[in-house]
């Protein structure tokens, strides 16, 4: 599974005849390879850029309870996906983490006190929220108290409720790993880019294997698009005269330092237009989401332009507004499109974020829509189809009571904190970096200290040391190219330890290189390519 046997993965793709290959390794296509693999299924998954390297990458960050689908009336999804998070903290609580979120209410502003505290008892009850996790009202001194730059004018109240945060990317990586586990070829930098059919029926995909140059042909039974944003982009490959089934819209985050927005709680309020939006503390870092506006840009790297940035900082001014924040203040930023359904007329905000499943007449089975939350619930429902076609029976789907790679139970996580930063001081890493690796790999976290430890004589620098062990790890066990699959996926430096990525992109680049044994003009152009990264992050048009 690891970069170093990305040949051995080759070899697999290009002589196995797979039950199932899955077109796209966002977080919905890693759900399939995951679903189907533990089914005893054999698949093939591949992605054309990196791992999550589309919308899963760029999302709020968010197990959503989906609150705001009361809004919308969508009581079924509300029941579905509030349940769901629950599912996935328990199977990754290392990655899905709790946090009480403070929902503010204004006299003037789109929600009222009553209907707030009617939708949020609607939730805990539809969500099945544990009690402890149920919401609370308080009084407007007391959220005054508790969030003190907050605007106090005609401050009715707030609520606390709780909402589970995540790294989107993380999660993806999590389930690849352990679809990977399970036994699945999932590979990255692989561009799928046509069809071959058999007695009208699809039998392969061609795939361009982006690191290696050559195109290959990978068999198999069925063959399913998870390709997020592109999913009628692969629609067409397959019949040219497919009609739209997507609507895109474009969603973007604005990171400052905390130093400089300094809040107690995350905060989910009104913008002051009717939509809500997101102030969500994360270390010393604080992230300001999102917009949602009708998008026909490109889809390869949607911008943050200078209006976006505008209007999210005007909200955060109008909610706190002794902050004065400017775009000075922005030290990175991310934009993502939602790959959401086609609906005549209706604005973005208000269209559905439920999913949907199409096939054509020659086999391809498409899914988009959706959200992040409810990726196993998407991934049960195609495998369920893609089982019954390929056996005529239905089959149990196992991913509820599967744990995701790096596991650490919830009552486990601070003490394994503790443990291993005894382990691993002599080779140099902090308590808060085994925090942060802890919080990263879970107990994946044990390896890149045994790394560390086996680099101790042969690599002086302590910091060095460290940074190669973490290396040495994604480059082996997730399947990492680059220094931005590191930098911007794996870790999420680039959005929240700039300062980091600055410092250490270039040993980083040096390292991969030897890893990866890649020749200088490869290694140039990745580092061109993250410092194009870093430069967008910071840049408003
Ligand atoms: C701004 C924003 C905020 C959001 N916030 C939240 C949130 O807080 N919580 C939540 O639950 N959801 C959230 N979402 C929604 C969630 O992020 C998406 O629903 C989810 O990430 C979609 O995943 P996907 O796998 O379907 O698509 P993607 O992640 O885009 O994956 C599709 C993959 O297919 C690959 N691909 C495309 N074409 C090809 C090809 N020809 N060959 C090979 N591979 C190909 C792409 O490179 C890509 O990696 C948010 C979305 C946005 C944009």
């Amino acid at each position: 599974m690891s970069a170093n046997s990305r040949e051995q993965s080759i070899e697999k793709l290009e002589s196995e005849v797979f039950d199932l290959v899955v077109i796209g390794g966002g977080i919905t296509g890693a759900g399939i390879a995951l679903d189907a693999a533990s089914r005893g299924l054999s698949v093939a998954l591949l992605e054309k850029y990196d791992f999550a390297g589309g919308t899963s990458s760029r999302s709020t960050k968010l197990i959503h309870g989906g609150l705001r689908y009361l809004k919308q009336l969508e009581l079924g999804l509300v029941r579905k996906v509030g349940r769901e998070r629950a599912v996935i903290h328990r199977l990754a609580p290392h990655l899905v983490r709790p946090v009480p979120m403070l929902l503010p209410v204004y006299r003037n502003g789109s929600l009222g006190r009553w209907s707030t505290t009617l939708a949020l008892s609607v939730y805990d009850r539809l969500a099945g929220v544990k009690k402890q996790e149920r919401f609370k009202w308080y009084g407007p001194k007391e959220v005054a108290n508790m969030e003190p730059g907050l605007l106090t004018d005609e401050l009715q109240g707030g609520a606390v409720y709780t909402e589970y945060r995540t790294d989107d990317a993380r999660l993806t990586m999590a389930v690849l790993k352990s679809a990977s586990g399970a036994g699945a070829v999932c590979l990255n930098y692989m561009l799928v880019k046509d069809f071959v059919r058999e007695n009208n029926r699809l039998s392969a995909v061609l795939a361009d294997d982006l690191i290696g140059g050559k195109m290959i042909t990978v068999r198999g039974k069925l063959v399913v698009s998870a390709a997020g944003p592109w999913v009628d982009e692969i629609r067409r490959i397959e019949n040219k005269s497919s009609d739209k089934k997507l609507q895109l819209t474009k969603g973007v985050h604005l990171v400052l330092k905390a130093e400089r927005f300094q809040i107690n709680y995350p905060v989910y309020a009104d913008v002051g237009d009717g939509r809500m939006f997101f102030i969500i503390p994360r270390g010393n870092r604080v992230y300001i989401g999102t917009t949602d506006t009708l998008y026909a840009g490109p889809t390869e790297n949607p911008q943050v332009t200078k209006d976006d940035a505008d209007y999210l900082l005007a909200a955060a001014n109008r909610l706190f507004p002794k902050q004065h924040l400017s775009v000075k203040d922005i030290i990175s930023s991310w934009a993502g499109v939602r790959p959401l359904l086609f609906e005549e007329g209706k604005s973005p905000s208000e269209l559905s974020r439920r999913d949907e499943i199409w096939e054509t007449s020659s086999g391809l089975i498409s899914i988009a829509g959706g959200k992040l939350t409810g990726y196993r619930t998407m991934a049960k429902e195609v495998v369920d189809k893609v089982m019954f076609k390929l056996t005529g029976s239905k089959s149990v789907c196992k991913t509820e009571s599967l744990l995701l790679d790096g596991y650490v139970s919830e009552q486990e996580l601070e003490a394994l904190i503790t443990r291993l930063k005894g382990e691993a001081s002599q080779v140099g890493f902090s308590h808060e970096e085994i925090r942060r690796l802890v919080f990263t790999y879970g107990s994946e976290t044990e390896l890149i200290i045994e790394q560390a430890y086996t680099l101790h004589q042969e690599v002086k620098d302590q910091e060095k040391r460290i940074l190669q062990a973490e290396l040495m790890y994604c480059v082996q066990f997730e399947w990492v190219r680059n220094i931005s699959d590191f930098f911007i996926r794996r870790t999420g430096m680039l959005y929240f330890d700039r300062q980091r990525v600055l410092k250490q992109y270039l040993p980083a680049a040096e390292i991969i290189a030897e890893l990866l044994d890649q020749q200088d003009g490869q290694t140039r152009e990745d580092i061109a390519f993250l410092e194009a990264a870093l430069s967008q992050a910071v840049t408003f048009n």
